[in-house]
């Protein structure tokens, strides 16, 4: 069963730290891509949201593999290559490729965010801990 694991509203409380039943169901639908949406309320803010809201998928027709595109795009495919392999349109690829990469961003916050350096740390240009001014 799926639990969402906050909301989706910026300005609710329940967006930055969501505690207990903070959430009701409110029914499900179904779409020519998936068969069954579970819908959700918030109590407090009373926004509507589903399962997708939270799913690289949100807004899309169809499910591509995110599989086969990472392993394109790490042996130098091209979208078109892509677009060619999925018999889909290039801008659906850059779509595709777009959202899989603000997955990857937001992967990377999360593994990092704990992380604390015990040095200043420089790496292919990109600096942490060091001050804007010295760079
Ligand atoms: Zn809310």
């Amino acid at each position: 069963m799926f639990h969402p694991p906050f909301c989706p509203n910026p300005h609710c409380l329940n967006h930055f730290s969501p505690s207990g039943h903070w959430f009701f169901r409110t029914g499900s639908y179904s779409t020519q891509t998936s068969p069954r949406i579970q819908k959700f309320k918030c109590k407090t803010c009373h926004l509507s949201f589903s399962t997708r809201t939270f799913s690289i998928d949100y807004w899309t027709h169809f499910h591509l593999p995110y599989t086969t595109i990472l392993s394109h795009l790490v042996t130098s495919s091209g979208i078109r290559d892509l677009s060619r392999i999925l018999k889909v349109s290039c801008s659906t690829i850059s779509d595709r490729i777009r959202r899989l990469s603000h997955q990857c961003l937001a992967s990377s916050a999360s593994l990092t965010s704990d992380m604390n350096l015990h040095e200043d740390l420089v790496a292919d240009g990109f600096v942490k801990g060091y001050p804007k001014s010295a760079v």
